[in-house]
């Protein structure tokens, strides 16, 4: 089989994980990925035998450093069918006329806008929507999280409104910059906070609004969700929806925390200690009348993870049902 060749712009938190379950696939293959500096990263990188491009003026660097460049970032764009782009925040944009210049198709992640592709995806949601496009924007990890709770129930039961609260981690485990901290801090103040909007860029029929603080903790997020729907149900109806989802876990045995369930991927031993589906309290689900509660964490750095590997399926049409393609990505890495 051809393997679709897929180049990983940016290689920080989201881009080595995308990289690392990209290679885990058999219909598709990481044919490089872009650091800025020789720093430990791209030596780990250069270990696990990645091909590493780097800046045009930066490639010296490598080579005095002792981890030779394949060549430049432009070089890797153009041996590539699809560019994953997971630099940070706001940087993503200015790649767009290098990908286009060189004709390939990209994806960039949530801290772009949704703008920047026209289309906003969740595997669970619209996978069906990216089939052959050009132009993707994997949504944020809070955003992920949401859809993935929201579309299942609007299809069984139908959304009437969703209010949301988060709880988000302040800082990646590794973002000493942002660090230490010691406050509670209402982000934004001025509600409602942009996930609700973002929610929407995917499934644009569903009343959300959501408000987020931010929180003294690098592990995970945390979502406190309501939900009023259209149709009577129990909490068993809800957790036997949600059980039907492999991308949702359902957290018991004594886990009381998010320090618990990263224990717990610890114990399991997924890679890097990564969560990639939501994690759920079936203790917390509870029902009144037309509306529901529950409590679900939510580990940034990986749950838009296997959702950039089914992005890259749909882009390139290796695969048009969205149920297999999440089922052959969880396969993969071990989901
Ligand atoms: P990061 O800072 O951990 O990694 C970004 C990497 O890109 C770094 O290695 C950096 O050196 C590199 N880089 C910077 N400028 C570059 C350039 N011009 N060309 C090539 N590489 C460059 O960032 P991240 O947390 O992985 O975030 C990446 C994207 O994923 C952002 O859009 C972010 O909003 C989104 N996202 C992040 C998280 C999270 O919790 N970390 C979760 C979901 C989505």
């Amino acid at each position: 089989m051809v393997k679709a060749k897929i180049a990983v712009n940016g290689y920080g938190t989201i881009g080595k994980r995308v990289a690392d379950a990209v290679q885990a696939q058999d219909d598709m293959e990481v044919i490089g990925i872009s650091k800025t500096k020789p720093n430990y990263e791209a030596a780990v990188a250069h270990q696990l035998g990645y091909d590493i491009y780097a800046p045009a003026e930066n490639v010296g660097a490598f080579e005095k450093a002792g981890m030779r460049a394949a060549g430049t970032i432009e070089e890797m764009i153009e041996k590539a069918d699809l560019v994953v782009d997971c630099t940070p925040g706001g940087i993503g944009e200015g790649n767009k006329p290098l990908y286009q210049k060189a004709g390939v198709k990209a994806i960039w992640q949530g801290g772009e806008s949704h703008t920047i592709a026209g289309f906003s995806f969740n595997a669970a949601s619209n996978y069906e929507g990216a089939l052959g496009r050009d132009l993707v924007r994997v949504v944020s990890c809070n955003t992920t999280g949401l859809c993935r709770v929201i579309s299942p129930i609007d299809r069984e039961l139908g959304v009437k409104k969703v209010r949301v609260t988060l709880a988000r981690r302040a800082a990646d485990p590794n973002d000493v910059k942002k660090g230490p901290i010691n406050a509670i801090v209402p982000d934004p103040i001025k509600l409602p906070s942009h996930h609700g909007p973002d929610v929407r860029s995917v499934l644009p029929q569903i009343d959300i609004t959501t408000a987020a603080l931010k929180i003294p903790t690098t592990l995970m997020h945390v979502h406190t969700v309501n939900m009023e729907v259209n149709t009577d149900c129990t909490a068993d109806d809800i957790k036997k929806i949600f059980g039907s989802q492999s991308r949702i876990r359902f957290v018991g045995q004594g886990i009381s925390s998010t320090a618990e369930i990263i224990e717990f991927a610890r114990d399991i031993r997924r890679p890097r200690n990564d969560m990639w589906e939501n994690c759920i309290w079936a203790e917390s689900i509870t029902v009144h009348e037309k509306e529901f509660y529950f409590f679900q964490a939510i580990h940034q750095e990986s749950i838009v993870v296997p959702e950039n590997v089914d992005a890259i399926r749909a882009m390139m049409e290796l695969e048009s049902d969205g149920a297999k393609s999440i089922e052959k990505t969880n396969k993969a890495i071990g989901l």
